[in-house]
């Protein structure tokens, strides 16, 4: 039996983030993690590159059952923080859009990052070592391995969502809260690529490749950025973020002219003789734009349609409605949407109102941030806040 005052069980984003925090504070703290590469979800973000934060990260970026659960703990640990943590690193990165801040060389510079913050506050290591068991003792928790059982006062979970099994996900996370009496918010994928019903896969499933700029929204999500079509259904930008807002039976509404006044473009031209999908390559890739038209009867010329059927094409170019038949599921995920509620959980140290000592911080907690930087973030904030109560 080894004692701590602070055990946190995965040795992820926001675990490491908590157990320096709580080390520097001087408290004595072992991280277990199971899995036998450290930060794979690190290593693989960003494309190699690690989108570690957003600098304009805010509450509003986030969806959770409290959209303000997560306010406290994004205001007292910002990018700003991160990005400081950074440079006094010598971490080199870049802005690459929309305030989504990325390492120039590689994501395993912030892996070591988090690993000496860790080494600076003494953390102490079993990895990899699974977890068998949690229980409550008198003053805190008994944490059963394989190597070894150890006693904490303050227990942190960090296990992270679902997505991407074959790196290490497990519902651990959600076991416990169970055990300990926390409601957890269903999880599902998010920010995943959607899969095509059958009827429009046979339709638009060998545009593979092409990508337009669209507007997608479902669900109060709305996003304007790259919609890509795969063999299997629709990906991109666009998709994933919207993906995260879908309930697996309202339709996506996506605008294929975005900004623009489909109605008044086409019915300037109602003359033409041109065919509508060659008027329509102009704005979208050609293969789309005739797959589109023959789909909806509407590949003639503009004069045959006339107005009254012109401005039912804009209607339908603004609002083209797609149901998926689902998503690409965790393996494909890049997090998890809901999670251990929030409501059971302090806003301020992210410990469980009803069980001293338990913390849950990171993508467990039914708080998921936009692709761009976000859930980076949230890890970062969580597992700070808890690190300055554990
Ligand atoms: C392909 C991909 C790319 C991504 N890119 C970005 C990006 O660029 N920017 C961004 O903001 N977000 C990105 N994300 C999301 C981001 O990686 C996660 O939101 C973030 O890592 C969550 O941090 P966490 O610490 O809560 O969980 P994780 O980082 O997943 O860490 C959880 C840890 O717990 C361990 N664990 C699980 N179960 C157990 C158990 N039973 N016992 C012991 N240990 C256990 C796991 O092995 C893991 O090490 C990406 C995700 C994926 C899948």
């Amino acid at each position: 039996m080894s004692d701590h005052d602070v055990v946190v069980i995965g040795a992820g984003a926001a675990g490491m983030m908590c157990a320096a925090q709580a080390g520097q504070r001087g408290r004595s703290v072992l991280l277990i993690e199971h899995y036998h590469l450290l930060g794979e979800k690190i290593r693989i973000s960003g494309g190699g590159r690690c989108n570690f934060t957003n600098s304009g990260a805010t509450a509003a970026n986030f969806l959770s059952q409290n959209p303000d659960f997560c306010r406290s703990a994004l205001a007292r640990y910002t990018p700003r923080h991160f990005i400081s943590q950074v440079e006094k690193y010598g971490i080199a990165y870049h802005e690459k859009k929309l305030g989504q801040l990325f390492c120039d060389d590689t994501a395993q510079d912030i892996i070591r990052m988090l690993k000496d913050e860790c080494d600076r506050g003494n953390v102490q290591w079993r990895m990899p070592c699974p977890v068998d068991r949690v229980e409550r003792s008198t003053d805190g928790f008994d944490v059963t391995t394989p190597q070894g059982n150890a006693r904490c006062t303050s227990l942190v979970i960090a296990t992270g969502g679902l997505s991407v099994p074959k790196i290490g996900a497990t519902p651990f996370g959600y076991r416990i809260a169970e055990q300990f009496g926390l409601p957890v918010v269903p999880p599902r994928p998010g920010l995943v690529p959607l899969a095509f019903a059958p009827e429009a896969l046979a339709r638009y499933g060998d545009l593979s490749g092409v990508s337009v700029d669209a507007e997608v929204a479902c669900n109060g999500g709305r996003f304007r950025e790259n919609l890509l079509f795969t063999h299997r259904g629709l990906s991109g930008p666009a998709i994933l973020q919207v993906s995260s807002y879908w309930d697996g039976r309202t339709p996506l509404s996506i605008d294929l002219l975005p900004g623009g006044d489909a109605a008044q473009w086409l019915c300037a031209q109602v003359n033409s003789q041109a065919l509508l999908p060659t008027l329509l390559a102009q704005r979208l890739p050609k293969r789309f734009a005739q797959q589109w038209c023959a789909a909806h009867g509407i590949a003639m010329p503009m004069k045959q349609l006339g107005e009254g059927k012109l401005r039912e094409a804009a209607a339908l170019l603004h609002a083209w409605r797609v149901l998926p038949s689902g998503t690409l599921g965790y393996p494909k995920a890049e997090v998890t949407c809901g999670g251990v509620a929030t409501s059971h959980l302090s806003s301020k140290t992210m410990g469980a109102t009803d069980v001293p000592g338990l913390y849950f911080i990171g993508e467990v907690v039914d708080v998921t941030g936009w692709l761009g930087g976000y859930n980076f973030q949230w890890a970062w904030a969580s597992g700070h806040a808890a690190g300055q109560f554990a």
